[in-house]
């Protein structure tokens, strides 16, 4: 029997019965699925995101939702063997699975620990500082970031059907932005694998998720300024969704993640015997064949100063004949199939495009001779390298993705020539640069960065531990201009951001603090009956104040400090010279000096609930202090935040130092540990 594929709509599992098409084995063409969405209620499925999934995030903080993506990693952890089973089939060897399966579940992981770390206990995102707006402060202004009402639609590739629906889905969650996901039919058995088992786990609420599998039918139709519509796949379909008449008329958020024509620059200084070339040679031939090259990051433009063009071929000639092609599960093979054989047709004739303008000096695109395999029933073919040559003139090299094993080499006489290569790829989404030449980096980065989402400088240093030319990685940013779709997505919370609408909100100070649930200067500041270090962390409110008693800084306070640290600097010490310095009227206290009498004051002694002072944020010297001045400190509650551990909360200070003329002369948020048990 054919695994006939679900879609998972409204909290059930939907199983098509006409409209099926076959989806075929990479490895040897048997159709190993069929899937269809004919009877699929795409209206229902919009509307229960948005009255179900969405409400039920929404209640969530961002750490539960960062706990539920941990837990989800766990759960797939649990059974990533079987996932690793059925992707044979997508042509994905063991190597290839490590990037799709292991780099999916690696990227829910990444985005919990990001959640609980950089995120508030909050369903709200506070960002940046507050904007001054009115003279006497009573009126201020802030931005904060709320998750979008609607549902996010995500589209995918091919290529990889776990790591692609996961990197989408994981900052999404988490945003508190409900997903119907979409993965490209032809993997989509790996993806309604891993959807089953996050079904299965029970960790999402109802409506957070639902599946597609198969064609999209009318959803698009659906689609408001709530939602997002996130995009991976060839810049064709991109085009075809962002001009969808719903999502242009309502301005729905859409992110595109295109192909692109990425480029590996080989510095003039790395010739022949150098580190940097033979890292050259390994990393093309990596991102040739990782995947069969069914990359989009995969390196498609070797870009190399005409010098080192016969030197590269020959190097690179020598790796791609030892790496053995066929079927993906057997231990001795480097490379499987490409993903259908109709992937295979459209490769071949890319590689004809290319060849217009440039010559094969390695591989037969038609000819492949797999390791246990068929070569007219698998999807099977041998690394194709192509030289270009005369690519300053030539269009197709720049422009035809052959989205297999295949890349084109191309000469250059100055750096010059090279920033002009690479920028005729039109944007990209990765280029990696090859020198241990610091000025050549130099020329190389600021020339070509604005064509990128993302540049990989290799060399001697780094190579042994860097993540490669190939690899996105969650806390960057993953996405190019141009060609490559004009997205972005992950780099860290940018990505979630994608999924909420910042919204600056003016008002007063009182009421912009309770809202936020953060002190902001001008708000009301009660000082407190009783020292609120006594108080644990749930009987501090936001807003409570102690102000300290004053204390003169003498001479002899700076110079005893100044002996017992070793801080004689002279501006302490030495009145002529301090004097001389522009920013001191003479001697002056040390900073430091400053933040142990400003701890001094502040501190309640005697044992209580808070536990750890644990560092300081944004700390300002704002005016000198002299022999003679004396300082007093006003410490209120900014902000509190649960711990990982429930017993525990983190507590944020706003401390302010002032002197006897009330003049601020330090100020700094302080992190204290508190308890709450
Ligand atoms: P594709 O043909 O553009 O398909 C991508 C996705 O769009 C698939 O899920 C496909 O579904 C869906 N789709 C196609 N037409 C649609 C329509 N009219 N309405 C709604 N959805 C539609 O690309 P692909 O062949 O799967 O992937 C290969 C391409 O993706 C390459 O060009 C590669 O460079 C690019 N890619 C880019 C990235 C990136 O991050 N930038 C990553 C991976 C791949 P069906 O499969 O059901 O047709």
């Amino acid at each position: 029997m054919t695994n006939i594929l679900d879609s998972y709509a409204l909290d059930r599992w939907f199983t098509p019965e006409a409209g099926l098409v076959d989806i075929p084995s990479a490895i040897d063409g048997r159709v190993v699925a069929r899937a269809s969405t004919r009877g699929l209620d795409f209206a229902a499925m919009v509307r229960h995101a948005r009255e179900v999934g969405g409400p039920a995030l929404r209640r969530l903080t961002f750490h539960q939702r960062a706990d539920m993506l941990k837990a989800l990693g766990a759960h797939l952890t649990a059974h990533k063997d079987a996932l690793y089973a059925l992707a044979a089939d997508t042509g994905a060897t063991k190597r290839d699975n490590f990037f799709d399966i292991d780099g999916g579940i690696g990227t829910l992981y990444a985005y919990a620990s990001r959640g609980r770390r950089e995120l508030p206990g909050e369903r709200f995102v506070v960002e940046g500082a507050p904007e001054a707006l009115s003279k006497n402060g009573t009126f201020i202004g802030l931005h904060v970031l709320t998750p979008l009402h609607g549902v996010a639609v995500h589209v995918n590739a091919f290529n990889f059907p776990c790591w692609g629906m996961l990197e989408k889905l994981a900052p999404a969650i988490l945003a508190g932005m409900p997903v119907i996901t979409k993965p490209a039919t032809a993997t989509a058995y790996v993806a309604e694998a891993v959807v089953k088992l996050i079904i299965e786990a029970n960790i999402l609420p109802a409506g957070a998720l639902q599946f597609v599998a198969g064609s999209t039918g009318d959803l698009l139709d659906h689609l408001t300024g709530q939602d997002v519509l996130s995009f991976t796949g060839s810049a064709a379909t991109s085009q075809a969704l962002r001009d969808h008449p719903a999502v242009s008329r309502n301005a729905v958020r859409f992110i595109a993640e295109r192909d692109s024509l990425n480029a590996a620059v080989l510095g003039p200084d790395a010739v022949e015997g150098t580190p940097e070339f033979d890292l050259f040679i390994a990393e093309v031939v990596r991102e040739m064949t990782v995947k069969a090259g069914q990359k989009c990051t995969a390196i498609r433009r070797i870009i190399v100063p005409k010098a080192q063009e016969s030197a590269v071929i020959a190097a690179l000639a020598v790796r791609l004949a030892a790496i053995p092609v066929g079927d993906p599960r057997r231990d001795d093979v480097r490379m499987g199939p490409l993903a259908s054989r109709a992937q295979r047709t459209a490769t071949r004739e890319a590689v004809r495009e290319i060849a217009a303008e440039a010559e094969i000096v390695f591989g037969d695109p038609e000819k492949v001779e797999p390791v246990g395999g068929d070569a007219d029933t698998g999807a099977f073919m041998a690394p194709v390298l192509l030289r270009c040559p005369e690519p300053l003139t030539a269009t197709a090299p720049h422009a035809v993705e052959a989205f297999g094993p295949v890349a084109t080499v191309m000469g250059y006489d100055t750096l010059a020539d090279a920033l002009v290569l690479v920028a005729k790829g039109e944007g990209s989404l990765v280029a990696s640069v090859y020198t241990y030449d610091p000025a050549v980096a130099e020329e190389l980065v600021f020339g070509i960065a604005a064509h990128h989402g993302r540049l990989v400088l290799i060399d001697r240093d780094c190579a042994k531990e860097s993540t490669g030319h190939g690899s996105p990685l969650p806390g960057l940013v993953h996405g190019g201009p141009g060609r490559a779709g004009g997205g972005e997505e992950m780099g860290g919370l940018r990505g979630v951001f994608h999924y909420m609408q910042r919204t600056a909100i003016e008002g007063s100070p009182a009421r912009l603090s309770a809202l936020t649930r953060t002190w902001l200067s001008g708000a009301p500041a009660p000082l407190s009956a009783e020292h609120p270090f006594k108080h644990k962390f749930d009987a501090l409110s936001v807003g409570d104040t102690v102000e300290t008693a004053s204390r003169t800084i003498t001479l002899e306070d700076i110079e005893h400090f100044a002996h017992f640290t070793g801080d004689t600097f002279y501006a302490h010490m030495d009145e002529d010279a301090a004097k001389a310095n522009p920013f001191f009227p003479g001697r002056v206290a040390h900073g430091y000096l400053i933040l142990s009498f400003a701890a001094g004051l502040f501190v309640d002694p005697a044992p209580g609930p808070l536990l750890a002072n644990y560092g300081l944020d944004s700390l300002r010297f704002l005016k000198p202090v002299s022999p003679g001045d004396a300082i007093r400190v006003r410490l209120t509650v900014k902000n509190k935040q649960p711990a990982r551990k429930p017993e525990y909360g983190e507590v944020r200070w706003d401390a302010e130092v002032f002197n006897q003329d009330g003049d601020t002369v330090a100020r700094y948020e302080l992190l204290t540990m508190s308890s709450r048990v």
